[in-house]
């Protein structure tokens, strides 16, 4: 897969001092400074949190609420870049200990597509972590660019054990698509600690215990039907290591912690390369259909890639991180954060103006459910601000898929409304947004083997 590099100077760069779940950092730079490529402008004491770094060399022109992909408004540190790369001089060791690995994934800003803090995933507030795996289920490429598939699959190995080392699990994998060949064929036959990998196939009722038995080592690769997207987590982890996870819980609450291919090869090119996290590799795909996949630098606005692609004019709608489950967007003055994958354009005779009407009470939205909740009395209840409701009809199961939304006659907006909920309960009962927290039910609740 070809990834492009965006080569542009931008009149301006928006970094968004939140780009994870939990604390806003502070910034620690104001207007007038000249900052330089990587140098770390926002940070928090706050456990759950990770800072945020300068993507280009330029000066700081403002620091004040800026829009955000994800349809709120953020504190942001607005620069306005030079012809530079002037990099921070930043060391880094391949011999870190383990809690220096998780000080430096906090502090070059590392965090899963999603929002959570790696660290936080990987070392949970009183919780153990046994197993590691790298979720590469969804695209191989996406993580950066490599000069060959070797390459890739080298870094991810390596990466993999860092991961291991940081969380102090004993095992771990790299979990692939089985029609994703490419992959898989970077991966079989490398060696790695003198020992030859092959690609295992997870089939039947075989869980990865088999295939570290199999194998004799505790770091394996396996292969699977499915992708996996970040509010399937827990099917993900049952699918691949057999360990059920209780309705509320997470991952981690079955002692494995799960990280994308980006955070991973982003704690690859900190520790390999000095680099902190402020690059990013997103899709766009034009108003034509071609989807391009581009790195660009986190802080570049939308408007400024929608150009240098040649996309100008005749675009009805732009939507972030997919047409299902995204955000369509109300400027395109928005900056590409740690959370992009995708942006799509629509043309203005392709973008749906239905407005939404009563529920018919038709059950489309039941009958598709992979989690088998209520969506259409959820949304109600959202709707309501009846929020414990919410949480009666288990609206934590949801994993966001929108397939609800995507039926619903009425056009009506549940998705929306159940991650409104989702977010107002997050809020009112932890602190921050549950993905970040433990969950209200612990120990056998959360379930196991
Ligand atoms: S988005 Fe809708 S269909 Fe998907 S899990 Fe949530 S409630 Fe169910
Ligand atoms: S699909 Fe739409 S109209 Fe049908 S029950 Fe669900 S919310 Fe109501």
């Amino acid at each position: 897969m070809e990834i492009k590099t965006l080569d542009i100077l931008p009149e301006k760069v928006i970094i968004p001092l939140k780009q994870h779940i939990g604390a806003v950092c502070d910034p620690i730079v104001k207007k007038g400074d000249r900052v330089l490529v990587g140098q770390k402008i926002g940070q928090s004491e706050e456990y759950v949190s990770s800072a945020v770094h300068s993507s280009v060399c330029g000066e700081v022109i403002a620091i004040e609420q800026c829009a955000n992909p994800d349809g709120n408004k953020v504190m942001s540190v607005v620069i306005q870049p030079e012809q530079s790369d002037e990099r921070v001089e930043f060391s880094s060791s391949q011999s870190l200990s383990s809690d220096e690995l998780a000080d430096i994934i906090k502090d070059c800003g590392i965090v899963e597509h999603y929002g959570a803090p790696t660290h936080t995933v990987l070392r949970p507030k009183g919780k153990k972590i046994d197993i590691v795996l790298i979720n590469a289920t969804s695209s191989e490429w996406i993580g950066g660019k490599y000069k060959n598939p070797e390459e890739y699959a080298y870094q991810m190995m390596d990466a993999l054990k860092l991961l291991m080392k940081t969380s102090g699990a004993s095992k771990g994998a790299i979990v692939l698509r089985t029609d994703d060949r490419e992959s898989i064929e970077a991966f079989d036959g490398i060696k790695v600690d003198n020992r030859r990998i092959v690609v295992a196939p997870l089939v039947g009722g075989r869980k990865l215990d088999y295939y570290y038995k199999e194998q004799g080592s505790d770091v394996v690769v396996v292969s699977q039907k499915r992708i996996y997207g970040k509010k399937i987590l827990n099917f993900f982890t049952y699918n691949v290591t057999g360990r059920k996870v209780g309705s509320g819980c997470g991952p981690t609450d079955v002692g494995v912690a799960i990280c994308g291919v980006k955070s991973a090869k982003a704690l690859y090119d900190v520790v390999h390369d000095g680099k902190p996290y402020y690059e990013t590799v997103i899709s766009l795909e034009g108003v034509d259909g071609k989807t391009d996949h581009i790195q660009v630098k986190i802080g570049t606005l939308f408007k400024d890639i929608i150009e240098a692609c040649g996309y100008n004019g005749n675009i009805g709608k732009i939507i972030a991180n997919g047409v299902k489950t995204g955000v369509a967007q109300y400027t395109d003055q928005v900056p590409v954060t740690k959370g992009t994958t995708r942006i799509t354009l629509q043309k203005p005779e392709n973008v749906l103006i239905d407005e939404s009407t009563h529920c018919i009470h038709c059950a489309r939205c039941v009958d598709v459910c992979p989690v088998d909740i209520l969506p259409s009395r959820i949304a109600v209840m959202a709707d309501k601000g009846q929020f414990d409701e919410c949480r009666k009809l288990h609206i934590e199961n949801c994993i966001e898929c929108g397939d609800c939304a995507a039926v619903c006659p009425s056009r009506i907006h549940i998705l929306q409304f159940i991650r409104y909920a989702k977010q107002s309960i997050g809020l009112v009962y932890e602190g921050v947004p549950s993905e970040a927290v433990s969950s209200p039910k612990t120990g056998s609740a959360c379930g196991g083997e």
